[in-house]
């Protein structure tokens, strides 16, 4: 299991982002981590290794990224993975049969898939629930329940939840609290601080942000969690390539400036789109109409970029979706460049439709990621696009 160097706790998250698991190359020096090219490890002698047997198991690359994000995080062990999708399904190894978790109802929709139409079927059995109320939580854990997972904010309806409060439920029923940040990002919140034990992402997303791979990181305290987790990485093999670990490697670099911008942008898009449809039409935790905009204050250290738009109809959203210039419509978040979506026929094609309707996630709803493009073109975009 990759544990972080105990030296690289120390210093600012800026700081941290650049240098945080990373060394100078032995060989020459080299200030970049290479990226190891390698399946396999010349032995000395028989049992006399160093460290590194077989790539499935360990690459340099990748246990550089697994240290970066887990200081980030403020974890002990990191552990990469080929996708977010694939991160979460080794997560669920931890489980078996007879196992039952309890999830929010408004998760990422490949998250409801994966269980709904997959790890059901294996035996595992699933609650979902509207995790804004921790009673509702509390009213769903059973004496079988292992696991309470949860996102926030939620993907597209950027509703929150009390991760405090969620931490003192599973405690109480010894599940263990899963907790998916990739809309945050460890720069605004940080999951295990709050009593998570597992935080994972898409680094697909805003991790590495620049849209040019997918991967998945887990990170933990816990140095027992740590070890079955690392079995499972070992044993399952849903790892990355050593030219991914590196890309988002040299993302995180760039991690605390550019989520500074995309929430300096998101904050000033979101004021001028209430100005321009009212507030009951922009859905965006950074505003003081959002109903959970206090837990979001204590919870978050800011906004992000990420804004959903209650368009009212399919045809006034695809108006906007359809007349955009600057954003791309495109599927994925968390890039340098703004992107906008439809989750009702795109991220969440694969909820069922009564589901849909009983979350309000409606088919006027458009997601905005704003990207880190200058501001005032980024609005004239959305000006020129948004129906009369
Ligand atoms: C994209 C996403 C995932 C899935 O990650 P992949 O890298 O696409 O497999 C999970 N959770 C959230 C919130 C996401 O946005």
């Amino acid at each position: 299991m990759t544990r972080i160097f105990d030296e690289d706790i120390a210093g600012g998250i800026a700081t941290r982002a650049i240098h945080a698991g990373q060394r100078p190359e032995p060989l020459s020096g080299a200030i970049m981590t290479p990226v190891y090219l390698t399946s396999t490890y010349v032995q000395d002698g028989l049992g006399d290794n160093k460290g590194y047997e077989y790539a499935r198991g360990k690459n340099p690359t990748r246990e550089a990224l697994e240290r970066n994000v887990a200081t980030l995080e403020r974890g002990r062990h990191g552990f990469a993975f080929s996708s977010g999708m694939g991160c979460l399904d080794s997560i669920m190894k931890l489980f078996r049969a007879g196992d039952h978790i309890v999830c929010g109802e408004n998760v990422y929709g490949g998250t409801f898939r994966l269980f709904d139409k997959i790890l059901r079927h294996l035996g595992l059995s699933f609650s979902y629930v509207d995790t804004r109320d921790p009673q509702r939580v509390e009213d769903a854990m059973t004496s079988s329940t292992r696991a309470l997972l949860v996102e926030t904010p939620t993907n597209p309806l950027m509703r929150l939840t009390d991760l405090a409060a969620m931490s003192v439920v599973a405690k109480r029923h010894q599940a263990l609290l899963i907790v998916d940040n990739t809309f945050a990002t460890p720069v605004f919140q940080r999951p295990l601080e709050l009593g998570a034990d597992i935080v994972w992402h898409s680094t697909t997303k805003y991790i590495n942000g620049h849209s040019d791979m997918i991967g998945g990181i887990a990170v933990v305290l816990e140095d027992d969690l740590a070890a079955k987790l690392q079995f499972i990485n070992n044993a399952a093999g849903a790892v990355p390539g050593p030219f991914d670990c590196w890309l988002a490697l040299r993302g995180t670099k760039t991690l605390p400036l550019r989520m500074k911008q995309h929430d300096l942008n998101g904050r000033q898009i979101a004021k001028f789109l209430v100005e321009r449809l009212g507030d009951e039409h922009v859905i965006y935790p950074g505003l003081a109409s959002h109903p959970q905009f206090e837990l979001a204050k204590r919870q978050m250290s800011g906004f992000g970029g990420m804004i959903t738009l209650e368009m009212g109809t399919r045809e006034r959203a695809r108006h906007v979706l359809e007349h955009v210039k600057v954003f791309s419509l495109a599927e994925s978040l968390g890039g340098v460049e703004s992107l906008i979506s439809h989750p009702a026929s795109m991220t969440h094609a694969s909820v069922p439709a009564d589901r849909k309707a009983d979350m309000g996630l409606s088919d006027g709803i458009v997601r905005l990621s704003c990207g880190i493009e200058d501001v005032e073109d980024l609005i004239a975009d959305l000006d020129a696009a948004l129906p009369k």
